[in-house]
């Protein structure tokens, strides 16, 4: 289903024209407006869904395996040495499009762009009940 007033259904479905990296019945991957690198690519799915949380297993079964084919195709034109697989859901961990999408982002070594986080010190009773916590929640 698409959504009238996101701005990622018009341009999945071609409404709003960008320039398509790959396109197929479930998805189309555009460059990045503003990217982090040269051949910055987002996969956005055809139909809107928020975030990961909110999508299709169909179209989940079929992302990565996308990500794979984009991605082997963006080494092979970009020569690049790495490609970060980034994907935010929530205003919180930085999405500023609620629009399920996948950032495929060049990597060239000691390029200093940050896909990066603070690392934190652990407590391992913490840990112990944190990991609990969740596994009873899946
Ligand atoms: P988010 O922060 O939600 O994970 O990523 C949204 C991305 O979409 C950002 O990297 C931003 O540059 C990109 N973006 C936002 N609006 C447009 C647009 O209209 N066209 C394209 N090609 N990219 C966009
Ligand atoms: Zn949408």
């Amino acid at each position: 289903m698409k959504k009238d007033d996101c701005i990622f259904c018009r341009i999945a479905n071609g409404e709003i024209p960008s320039n398509t990296v790959y396109e197929d019945e479930y998805f189309r991957a555009i460059l990045d407006l503003s990217p982090a690198a040269k051949g910055h690519t987002l996969i956005l799915p055809k139909d809107h869904f928020d975030d990961l949380f909110d999508a299709d297993e169909a179209v989940l079964e079929r992302l990565l395996k996308t990500a794979q084919k984009i991605g082997a195709g963006m080494k092979k034109y970009l020569n690049c040495d790495g490609i970060n697989v980034v994907q935010n859901n929530g205003a919180a961990a930085g999405q500023t499009v609620r629009h399920l999408h996948v950032h495929l982002i060049p990597r060239y070594e000691g390029d200093g762009q940050m896909v990066t986080w603070k690392q934190n010190a652990s407590d391992p009773e913490e840990q112990k009940k944190i990991a609990a916590g969740i596994a009873d929640a899946v």
